[in-house]
């Protein structure tokens, strides 16, 4: 019910697949609108072999303003990820053959179009609507952004009707804008499904399949992310190494079995104490990456006693796993890169290491072990 649920509204996705979302929108529309920026002159001839000069000259005009606007849309937004990025460019894609639909329906109007060939070819520029609503259906769309993008068009129908510049008689136009409603409907459930497809691609591709945290390839990107994020807003970026202690023991006294669900058990323990906004990824075999956005090392070492409290399951033999545990901080270890910010919790998770195992390092070189906290 819930994946079904997040069909309906934006905000429901999480911020990585609305990337994902974010930037398959915007290439599709770049694609859509760099084609319909080649394809929109074409027609130019056959519009003057058929209509009179002066229609076909101001149909001219009016294509080649559309084809420039499409080929400017096909050149923006490159290198954006934001979700409301792509959703402008979704509505300036739709903005433009709304435009030339109101201006170029009544230019039609008022011609005498009575050849048969010049109705045909009319009607072509009536079904425009139908092809942009029909064309919401290649994107990976949301209930409530399926309805907020395919209105214009049908209000932009509507108006034609109401205005009188509808082709057919005024009970077919009603019946053709019923016809829309209902394509409008198909359109969006086809965008829902396409990105019901894609977030589950996304969320196969991006966890690893034993402990369902995030994988180290994808880790490394939301790494990078955060940390541009939090070095523009200036803002604390902690990270804590967790490596579980003398762990290829339980492979080899109990198998590999075990030592899978002892993995799965630990990385569920780790999720259940991270907040909101905060991100696990599997780095290694049993080392893991706990990422929290905007806390500073006190914090993050809140995070890790509460950790070390809740342990980390239990070994086959019924004794607690325990994990070496480094933490450091972008803003008070002064530190320029995300690499550089994981190799500092390394180093302190190797030094936890040494120190006996069982314990976690913080910035300042803080030591918690056995849940007391001392300066070392
Ligand atoms: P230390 O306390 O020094 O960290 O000792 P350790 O045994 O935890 O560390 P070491 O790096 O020597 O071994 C890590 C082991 O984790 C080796 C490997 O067999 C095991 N491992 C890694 N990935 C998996 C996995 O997916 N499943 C299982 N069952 N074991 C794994
Ligand atoms: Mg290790
Ligand atoms: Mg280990």
């Amino acid at each position: 019910m819930a994946e079904i649920f997040d069909l309906f509204l934006p905000t429901r996705q999480s911020a990585f697949v609305q990337r994902r979302r974010a930037l398959l929108i915007l290439s599709r529309v770049r694609l859509v609108a760099a084609t319909f920026a080649v394809l929109t002159p074409l027609w130019i001839p056959i519009d003057l072999i058929i209509f009179e000069t002066s229609l076909a000259l101001y149909l001219a005009a009016l294509r080649a303003l559309a084809s420039i606007a499409f080929a400017l849309l096909a050149l923006s937004y490159r290198g954006s990820d934001s979700v409301v990025v792509a959703r402008w460019a979704l509505v300036w894609l739709l903005v433009i053959p709304t435009v030339f639909f109101l201006i170029s329906h009544p230019l039609l109007g008022q011609f005498a179009i009575s050849d048969p060939a010049q109705q045909v070819i009319a009607a072509g520029y009536a079904f425009l609507p139908f092809v942009m609503v029909a064309g919401l259906s290649v994107f990976p769309i949301t209930a409530l952004e399926g309805v907020v993008l395919s209105l214009p068009l049908l209000g932009a129908y509507f108006l034609t009707g109401v205005l009188g510049y509808q082709m057919l008689p005024f009970a077919s136009h009603l019946g053709a804008q019923w016809l829309l409603l209902l394509l409008a409907m198909v359109s969006t459930l086809a965008g829902m499904s396409q990105l019901h497809f894609m977030s589950q691609l996304v969320d196969q591709s991006s966890h690893d399949g034993l402990t369902r945290a995030y994988n180290r390839r994808v880790g490394e990107e939301m790494l990078v992310q955060q940390f541009v994020t939090a070095a523009r807003s200036q803002s604390p970026l902690a990270l804590a190494f967790v490596d579980l202690d003398h762990f290829k023991s339980i492979n080899d006294k109990y198998g590999h079995e075990e030592g899978d669900a002892a993995l799965r058990a630990a990385s569920t323990s780790l999720r259940k104490i991270l907040r909101r906004g905060d991100i696990l990824i599997r780095w290694g075999g049993e080392e893991f990456l706990t990422v929290m956005p905007n806390t500073d090392p006190s914090g993050a070492m809140i995070a890790v006693s509460r950790m070390r409290a809740a342990g980390l399951g239990m070994r086959p033999d019924g004794k607690p796993l325990t994990a070496s545990i480094g933490v450091a901080e972008r803003v008070v270890d002064d530190i320029k890169s995300w690499t550089e910010l994981v190799e500092k919790a390394d180093q302190r998770m190797y030094a936890a290491k040494q120190g006996g195992r069982d314990r976690a390092i913080g910035c300042g070189d803080i030591l918690i072990a056995k849940t007391e906290a001392v300066a070392v």
